[in-house]
């Protein structure tokens, strides 16, 4: 751990935490998916005359698909899609994006859960996705430590990231905790302000091509470059919150 983080850690000044539950994002926290994601974005919005770039997939991630296809729709063709409109659209970004090779588990994911899971806390996952084939993903991938039942999608909520709803709906399926009993692990400016609304502990993982003051300034209280760093450093987070 660089000086500068282990500074982080002990100087953030916060009191109340009582840390019962890690709440991870999917796409880019677990999953190396965001590139695979991006492409098929671009493929499918451009079918529907939407221009949509690399970056903006990296700008909207964590939001619902719906809602992103909503807005863009919105903003450039003038159109008020409804839901099922837009669904229909996310089904073909959902069909290009399972056409790809899959998405490796990034390394560091499972090391980090074990250590979770041997300090006597709970794991949830929390995504914007609707996208189930990936959601029984996650149950083949990491069933020793989540069951299905503290798996919060796109269809647990009305209002995804970067609204506090899908942190707040995770904590309660994790086990009815409260904000100050849960830690968020985000890498995407809507998760990462989602995760802080939501009155939790927010971690990032800054995987993607942003700056880390983009994460920083939505509300992240420590940063880290990679889940692996996280994972090697993952006793003096503990530590330094269960001091406050
Ligand atoms: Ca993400």
């Amino acid at each position: 751990m660089s000086s500068q983080s282990q500074q982080n850690i002990l100087s953030t000044g916060e009191t109340g935490r009582n840390p019962k539950v890690v709440l991870f994002d999917m796409d880019g926290v677990l999953y190396d998916s965001m590139p695979n994601h991006g492409v098929a974005w671009q493929r499918a919005m451009k079918e529907f005359g939407i221009h949509f770039t690399v970056e903006d997939s990296y700008a909207t991630e964590g939001a619902r698909g719906v809602d992103t296809i909503r807005k863009y729709a919105k903003e450039q063709l003038g159109k008020d899609l409804t839901e099922e409109e837009a669904q229909r659209i996310y089904d073909v970004k959902a069909h290009y994006f399972h056409k790809m090779p899959e998405a490796k588990v990034f390394d560091g994911v499972v090391a980090l859960m074990k250590k979770i899971k041997a300090s006597g806390l709970k794991i949830g996952i929390v995504t914007g996705s609707a996208q189930l084939p990936l959601i029984e993903r996650v149950t083949r991938d990491f069933g020793d430590f989540v069951s299905a039942d503290q798996i919060t999608t796109a269809y647990d909520v009305k209002r995804g990231k970067p609204n506090p709803d899908p942190y707040l709906m995770g904590l309660q399926k994790a086990g009815n905790y409260l904000p100050s009993e849960g830690i968020v692990v985000e890498n995407a400016p809507l998760g990462v302000h989602a995760g802080a609304a939501a009155g939790c502990y927010t971690v990032a993982i800054n995987s993607g091509p942003l700056a880390d003051s983009v994460l920083l300034n939505e509300g992240a209280n420590i940063l880290f470059p990679t889940i692996r760093e996280f994972a090697d450093n993952w006793e003096h987070v503990l530590d330094s919150l269960e001091k406050r």
